[in-house]
């Protein structure tokens, strides 16, 4: 098995107590079942705690009981986290140990990927320079779970959207290129393809789960912006690379590449429209993935949950 790392992913640390927006709030933190099992052992007063901390979702999952405003209950004043000052490392669950790590895993190769709605990770990716280029030499060797010779044009077209997403052209007409090209690609996959609408896409916002109702609104409003000249055009060409390379092979199971491409170019422009209120682009890119790559539901709407 090869595996493959933007230098991001080997950069990252926890910042802990210092993070503008912990993982420790407004999410549910599934708990899996070696870890609940773990959890009854622990004694005294912190293990009966525990237990009672972790209850069952409408999904049927083990999860925390989220305190006031979705805080997780073992998320300290301090902001840090008390299962880890009190037990150590090894008794948090697997979700909390992972984020922000991701993994993509095609069988003979993985890729390994920050998730953008950590603010560290974020801040990574936005400053990194070529940090894909060990995605580069990314092939594919004959394997069951799927055709190899699918995942090889599939990779080829990878590296072409790469080179027409850094071509030297204003972003809109290589988000524009980007999606001719993807629809040439789905008619060689398939034998058919579609057009893909920016402007229902944009509609798709107001349809969303938001962890926060303020942000639907914010969401809308950048979402009914007039397009305007982005002003962080290498920075949303990073994140533009991110998604490329977070989704677009995606399309080896059901050969859907419409939908990674649609999520990639629809995400570029809502997040350069969110980072013109504030000319933040990283809490902008953060934000956005928080809120919409983080949810199956939203995600389901892209169509790639
Ligand atoms: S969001 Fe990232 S930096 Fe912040 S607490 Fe979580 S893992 Fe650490």
């Amino acid at each position: 098995m090869k595996h493959f790392y933007p230098d991001y992913v080997q950069q990252f640390r926890c910042i802990a107590a210092a993070c503008p927006d912990s993982c420790c709030q407004g999410w549910d933190v599934v708990i899996d079942e070696e870890t609940e099992a773990a959890y009854t052992k622990v004694k005294g007063a912190f293990g009966e705690r525990l237990r009672q901390a972790v209850i069952t979702d409408s999904d049927g999952d083990r999860v925390f009981r989220l305190a006031e405003a979705k805080k997780c209950p073992f998320w300290g004043a301090d902001r840090l986290c008390e299962i880890y000052k009190t037990l150590g490392e090894d008794h948090l669950c697997r979700t909390c140990a992972l984020f922000p790590r991701l993994t993509m895993d095609y069988t003979v190769f993985t890729e390994h990927t920050l998730a953008l709605a950590c603010p560290e990770a974020a801040r990574l990716i936005l400053a990194s320079d070529n940090a894909l280029a060990a995605f580069d030499d990314t092939e594919c060797d004959a394997c069951e779970a799927y055709d190899a010779e699918t995942m090889r044009l599939l990779l080829r077209a990878r590296r072409r959207a790469a080179a027409i997403l850094t071509a030297e052209q204003p972003l809109s007409e290589r988000l524009d290129a980007l999606t001719r090209f993807a629809r040439e690609v789905q008619a060689t996959l398939t034998g058919f393809t579609e057009e893909i609408e920016e402007d229902s896409i944009l509609e798709l916002y107001k349809t969303m789960d938001y962890i926060d109702e303020h942000n639907r609104a914010r969401f809308i409003r950048a979402a009914e912006k007039p397009p305007g000249n982005p002003k962080d055009e290498k920075g949303l060409t990073k994140l533009a690379l991110y998604w490329l390379y977070r989704y677009f092979l995606t399309a080896i199971d059901g050969l859907d590449l419409l939908s990674p491409v649609r999520f990639l170019t629809a995400s570029v422009r809502l997040v350069s429209r969110l980072a013109a209120e504030d000319g933040d682009l990283t809490k902008a890119a953060q934000l956005y993935s928080k809120e919409i790559e983080q949810s199956y539901e939203n995600m389901a709407l892209f169509g790639l949950s």
